[in-house]
């Protein structure tokens, strides 16, 4: 466990309309944790979380760690589906359901690549997901000592690259 407890981050599009995420301490200490036990390699796995009722707003409460069965490597990670059905179920009973991604950039920063583009695009696309609007959220650099994070939303096609600040 990580001894600290981070802010939360909230991604804004900009604009009164834009989309609006906001990562729960929780779910960026999860991300944290997992980095820093996968050293030099990827990590990731899934957001969850729920949206909002006016305008288009997202709240990640959790990030999974990797599921069993993934595989990465240095700047590569294919995350298994092991396990992940019966713990959406269980979330879904606390009305909390998938939202997205992440993963981790060892050493690197947390921009997207063209293969998390791609993969991104096929989840929005695939019925299995009933997520037509995924979250990427990517955490990058040294999770001991420097680290960010990024939020990138695709929708409609597009992918939207939010905003992201600390909320103390
Ligand atoms: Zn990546």
């Amino acid at each position: 466990m990580i001894d600290w407890t981070p802010d939360p981050m909230e991604f804004t599009e900009g604009g009164p309309a834009g989309a609006s995420i906001w990562l729960s301490s929780r779910a960026i200490a999860g991300m944290v944790e997992a980095a820093v036990k996968a050293g030099r390699c990827e990590t990731g796995g899934i957001l969850i979380g729920c949206y909002g009722a006016d305008r288009w707003n997202a709240d990640i409460v959790e990030a999974t760690p990797r599921p069993r069965g993934s595989l990465s490597g240095w700047f590569w990670f294919q995350r298994s589906k092991h396990g992940l059905a019966s713990l959406l179920e269980d979330r879904w009973r606390l009305g909390f359901h998938y939202l997205g991604e992440w993963h981790f950039h060892p050493g690197g920063a947390p921009t997207p690549s063209g293969p998390d583009i791609r993969a991104m695009r096929r989840i929005a696309s695939d019925e299995v997901y009933r997520c037509p609007s995924p979250i990427l959220v990517i955490l990058g650099g040294q999770p001991k000592t420097r680290w960010s994070i990024s939020a990138t939303l695709f929708r409609d096609g597009h992918d939207i690259s939010l905003e992201g600040k600390p909320v103390g």
